[in-house]
C-alpha cells in the first residue's frame, strides 16, 4: 500500500471523505515529513498548533457531512499570497515578520473550499527570479539533487510538492515562476489565463503579468484545485474577468483524437537575444539542450500515438520576449514597490537624519540586489526622455507577440515546446550572472506576455537524471483543454509518478 504522502490530491479526497483517515492525521504527517526535510528549504513559515486547528475543523465539517471539494487536503503557500494565520513576507528583509490582517482571495478559496494550511513556502524576494536562491532567508534545494536549485520563484512550492512534502501548493507566475520550478522539480503545474484568479492579496511584482496557480504532481489535482482557486472580483481586483468558476475536472476524459498541437519552428533553434552587445559573456545559447529536446520530442510522439497531430506554427518574435519582458516587468515593479517605504508596513530603519535619509536606508536596508536592479531598471525606462524608447516601444511589441499567437491559433489548438531550454542548474551557478538567469525565461515568457493559459507536465529527465517538463499553451480561457491534454499524457505515461530518491 502507498504511504500517505505518495497519494494524490484526488486520492486523499476520496479516503477522507470514506474516514479511512482523519484531517487531523494527514496533517501531522505532512507536518512531520517538512521537519524531517528541513534542510530543503522549502517552508518559510509553519504553526503546528494554527494547522491542527484549522485540520480539526474540517475534521468537525466532514462529520457533519459537508462536501466541500478540498475538505480536510493540506496544502502550502507560497509566501507571495498575505495569510491571517502565517507571516507574510515574499522573501524579503522588507516585510519579516509582517502579518497580514487579512487572506488573500486564493488562499480564502481554497480555505473555504476546506484545505488546511500547512504554512508558507520559500520564494525569490517579490517572486523576481528564477531559482529561488533571491530569497533573502535562504535558498531552497531541488529534491533531485540537492546541489542544485529547485527553479523560481516558487522554489519552495515545487521542491516541497516533489519532495512529497505536501501533495499541493499555491504558486505564481508573473514570466514563468509556476510553469519552471514546475519543470525543475518534475511536477505539474498551471499558470491560468491573466485574470482567472483574484490577485488581491498577492503581494504585487508585476500587475500586468501576476496570476495565481496550482502546483502539484498531476495534471487532475491541478484541475481540483484552480476550479476552487478562480472566479471573478470585481470590488478588489478590478482586472479580475467577469467569467464563471468553472469545473477543470469535466473534460479531463475527453480523447485526444483530432487535437491539433502547435510546434513553434523557432523553438527549437534559439539563439540568444543579442547579448553580445549588452553583456560580456559568451554567446549564450537559449537553443535547448540535447536531452531537453530529445524529451521533448519522445513526448509529442506520445501525443500523436493519443491520437493528436503535430502542425508547425510560428512565433517569430519568441526571442525579442526577452527584452520587451524585462523592460516591462521591472517598470511595474517599480511603481508597485514604491510602498515599501518604511511608513506604512514592514521594515524601518533604525537611525536615520530625516525623512528622505528614513526612506534611502529603509530600501537600501530591506531590499535584496535584484530587487534593487529591477527598480533602478523599471525606474529608468519609465523616466522622462526614455519612455518613449523603451517602455512604449516595449508595450507595442508585447501586443504584436500576443497577435502571433493569434495566428498560430488558427491552425492548432494547443502549442507545445520546452519550458526552459536545461534542467536545473547547480546553486551559485547562474547567480552572479543576472542576465543568464533572463536569457533562461525565453520559453516562458511568451505566454505570460500575452497572458495566456499555460502550463508544465513532467515528461522525462536530461542531464544527469533532472526532470525535464513539457510546456502547453492554450488560448484563452481554455485551461479545461490544457488539462485535458496534460491529463490524457499522465494516464498513459508514468513521468508524474517517479519520485526522488530518498522521499
Ligand atoms: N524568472 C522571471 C523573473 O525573474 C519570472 C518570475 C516570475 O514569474 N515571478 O522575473
Amino acid at each position: 500500500m502507498s504511504e500517505l504522502h505518495d497519494l494524490t490530491v484526488a486520492q486523499l479526497a476520496t479516503k477522507l471523505r470514506a474516514k479511512e483517515v482523519s484531517a487531523v492525521e494527514l496533517a501531522r504527517h505532512f507536518l512531520a515529513r517538512g521537519v524531517r526535510h528541513e534542510a530543503l528549504g522549502a517552508y518559510l513559515a509553519t504553526n503546528e498548533e494554527v494547522t491542527l486547528a484549522q485540520a480539526r475543523d474540517a475534521d468537525a465539517r466532514l462529520a457533519r457531512g459537508d462536501t466541500a471539494p478540498l475538505l480536510g487536503i493540506p496544502i502550502a503557500h507560497k509566501d507571495i499570497f498575505v495569510t491571517r494565520d502565517f507571516p507574510s513576507t515574499a522573501g524579503s528583509r522588507m516585510l519579516e515578520g509582517y502579518q497580514s490582517p487579512f487572506d488573500s482571495t486564493v488562499v480564502a478559496k481554497l480555505k473555504g473550499a476546506g484545505a488546511v494550511s500547512l504554512g508558507k513556502l520559500n520564494c525569490d524576494e517579490f517572486a523576481m527570479g528564477s531559482s529561488t536562491e533571491n530569497s533573502a532567508f535562504k535558498p531552497a534545494r531541488n529534491p533531485w539533487d540537492a546541489t542544485r536549485i529547485p527553479g523560481g520563484s516558487s522554489g519552495g512550492s515545487a521542491a516541497a510538492v516533489a519532495a512529497r512534502l505536501i501533495p499541493a501548493a499555491t504558486g505564481t507566475d508573473t514570466g514563468g515562476s509556476i510553469r519552471q520550478p514546475a519543470s525543475f522539480c518534475g511536477i505539474t503545474g498551471i499558470k491560468p489565463t491573466y485574470g482567472r484568479a483574484s490577485r488581491y492579496g498577492m503581494i504585487a511584482f508585476a500587475s500586468s503579468l501576476d496570476q495565481a496557480g496550482p502546483m502539484a504532481r498531476t495534471a487532475e489535482d491541478c484541475a481540483l484545485l484552480l476550479s476552487c482557486m478562480c472566479g471573478s472580483d470585481p470590488d478588489r481586483d478590478s482586472t479580475s474577468l467577469d467569467v464563471p468558476a468553472e469545473d477543470f475536472t469535466r473534460s479531463l476524459n475527453t480523447p485526444l483524437k483530432g487535437l491539433r498541437i502547435g510546434v513553434p519552428k523557432e523553438w527549437g533553434e534559439l539563439r540568444a537575444f543579442d547579448v553580445e552587445r549588452v553583456h560580456s559573456s559568451p554567446k549564450a545559447q537559449n537553443a535547448p539542450e540535447a536531452s531537453v529536446a530529445k524529451a521533448i520530442d519522445e513526448a509529442l510522439s506520445q501525443y500523436e500515438k493519443l491520437g493528436a497531430t503535430l502542425v508547425e506554427v510560428s512565433l517569430p518574435r519568441t526571442e525579442l520576449s526577452i527584452p520587451v519582458y524585462y523592460i516591462i516587468a521591472p517598470a511595474e515593479a517599480s511603481s508597485n514597490l514604491s510602498r515599501f517605504d518604511g511608513v506604512k508596513f514592514g521594515h524601518r530603519a533604525a537611525k536615520y537624519a530625516d525623512l528622505t535619509d528614513m526612506y534611502r536606508k529603509t530600501r537600501a536596508e530591506g531590499f535584496g540586489d535584484e530587487v534593487k536592479r529591477r527598480i533602478m531598471i523599471g525606474t529608468y525606462v519609465l523616466s522622462h526622455g526614455y519612455y518613449d524608447a523603451y517602455y512604449l516601444q516595449a508595450q507595442k511589441i508585447r501586443r504584436m507577440i500576443a497577435d502571433d499567437f493569434q495566428q498560430a491559433f488558427k491552425e492548432c489548438d494547443v502549442i507545445a515546446g520546452p519550458v526552459a531550454p536545461t534542467v536545473a542548474w547547480k546553486l551559485g551557478e547562474k547567480s552572479s550572472d543576472p542576465i543568464a538567469n533572463y536569457l533562461a525565461d525565453v520559453y516562458t515568457l511568451p505566454a505570460s506576455l500575452a497572458g495566456l493559459p499555460c502550463m508544465s507536465l513532467p515528461v522525462g529527465f536530461g542531464g544527469e537524471y533532472m526532470p525535464v517538463g513539457l510546456q502547453l499553451i492554450a488560448n484563452h480561457l481554455q485551461e479545461a483543454r490544457l488539462l485535458n491534454a496534460a491529463h490524457q499524457f499522465q494516464q498513459a505515461t508514468d513521468w508524474h509518478q517517479r519520485a526522488p530518491e530518498g522521499f
